[in-house]
């Protein structure tokens, strides 16, 4: 019997999930049922993509350096990265402002409602807003000097540290380009078999994904509460999913133009990753599963994947700049709080600090949305009220955002791969024989 194409066993996990949680919520023992023996398959899949993130990068950063021969290249490759990254990061982030003030959601929204979500959320939000204070005592050019890590095994034993494994590992593996070359072999062939090893934990665990989905999103559905008041935010929420469904567009047209595949190649390679981003609202835990159906599925040599996906799943999250651009304006739109031309270029600018600033978790778009909604001058006490007016929708829209934000960083490897002569053949074609350029 052929084997059913992994996005489609997950995206059946997913759909029975739903379906379980709806039917469970019926029965008094439904909730305490899931949680208690459903659940935990979920954490744990979370924790074993986590667990395997760090060894990955450092695994197949290494490799992928040290595979290019020369230092020329990567500049190249570093320098293409980080331009495209902030380019797709501004056509976000403009997408989502032209949407929010053409369809204009937040005038929908009555003073009673407003009240009614104040009261539910208002707590949440305060701890939303001094998350964000956190960050903001911070000096501009704090988020580089937070790069360099001073001591490689505290770095390596926190995945939100991502960003400083990378910066030691790009320095060990420009070094042991810079050895002579026997002397580093030895270090190099241990690389290209750990780098195997890696890689096989990845398709191991993947083995469990459709289950894994199943129990997460039927916790999901038994903790979620409130279903009328997310009825209020319907229109808002469609903005927003309606502005990252044309991000993905933009990005099978970019994929078109410049690569010349096909959006069946593309969607076929990838949608194992968004699937998984979907239900883990993480694009770091997902970040192994992105970084394998990259390399393996879409043909983008390692050299290249190894330093775009890490990099992208840290600073290039273009669902999340543009939801914040959308739900900044959806805010002050909803609190009758007047947009200068010059505050919605404001907008453009902070979030994309912001997005490079979020952490691939759930929930982070959602504290850093706080920065684009002080830079544009809104008072503290609307901003409480702002945010927990957009808290009841928040989780289903960070589900959406994370699969674009992982489905950008799949873009970006392909046109780097491509622009410098590193786009070959999928590798692999186990789950998915049946799709042609
Ligand atoms: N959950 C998102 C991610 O991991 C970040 C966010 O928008 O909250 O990519």
């Amino acid at each position: 019997m052929k084997k059913l194409a992994l996005h489609w066993q997950i995206l059946l996990g997913m759909i029975a999930g739903v379906l379980f949680g709806i039917l469970f919520s019926n029965f008094e023992f439904g909730p305490g049922f899931i949680r208690d023996w459903i659940k935990p398959l979920g954490t744990i899949f979370i924790s074993l993509l986590k667990l395997i993130a760090i060894p990955l990068i450092i695994v197949s950063l290494v490799k992928g350096i040290s595979d290019l021969q020369d230092i020329s290249k990567f500049s190249k490759i570093g320098g293409r990265t980080v331009l495209i990254y902030i380019l797709t990061t501004v056509i976000a982030i403009s997408i989502g402002l032209l949407l929010v003030n053409i369809i204009q959601p937040g005038n929908s929204i009555g003073a009673e409602t407003l009240e009614e979500l104040t009261q539910t959320y208002g707590g949440d939000a305060e701890k939303k807003v001094s998350s964000a204070q956190n960050q903001q005592t911070k000096g501009p050019l704090q988020f580089v000097v937070d790069m360099v890590p001073q001591n490689f095994f505290q770095a390596a034993s926190d995945n939100g540290k991502m960003l400083q494994v990378i910066f030691f590992t790009i320095f060990f593996g420009i070094s042991l380009l810079l050895v002579r070359k026997e002397d580093g072999a030895p270090i190099k062939s241990l690389f290209d078999g750990l780098n195997e090893v890696v890689l096989k934990m990845v398709d191991l665990i993947m083995l469990i994904a459709p289950f894994a989905v199943f129990a997460l999103l039927a916790s999901l559905v038994v903790e979620t509460s409130n279903p009328e008041l997310f009825k209020a935010l319907f229109q808002y929420a469609l903005t927003v999913v309606g502005g990252l469904l044309i991000m993905l567009l933009v990005y099978l047209f970019a994929v078109k133009m410049f690569t010349g595949k096909s959006p069946r190649f593309f969607l076929n390679g990838i949608s194992p990753a968004q699937l998984l981003a979907f239900s883990t609202s993480s694009s770091a835990a997902t970040l192994p599963v992105t970084m394998e159906r990259v390399e393996e599925h879409l043909g983008v040599e390692k050299e290249v994947a190894s330093f775009v996906c890490p990099v992208g799943a840290t600073i290039n999250m273009d669902g999340t700049s543009l939801y914040q651009a959308v739900a900044a304006v959806f805010i002050c739109q909803a609190l009758s709080f007047e947009l200068t031309f010059s505050d919605q270029l404001t907008i453009i600018l902070t979030a994309t600090l912001a997005s490079i600033g979020s952490a691939a978790v759930p929930g982070a778009g959602m504290v850093m949305l706080v920065i684009v909604l002080e830079a544009i001058g809104l008072p503290a006490e609307k901003l409480a009220v702002g945010l927990a007016m957009i808290f009841a929708v928040d989780r289903p829209l960070d589900m959406c955002r994370t699969a674009i934000n992982v489905s950008g960083d799949a873009t970006v490897s392909m046109i780097v791969a491509k622009s410098i002569g590193k786009l070959g053949e999928p590798a692999r074609k186990d789950w998915d024989d049946n799709y042609n350029s």
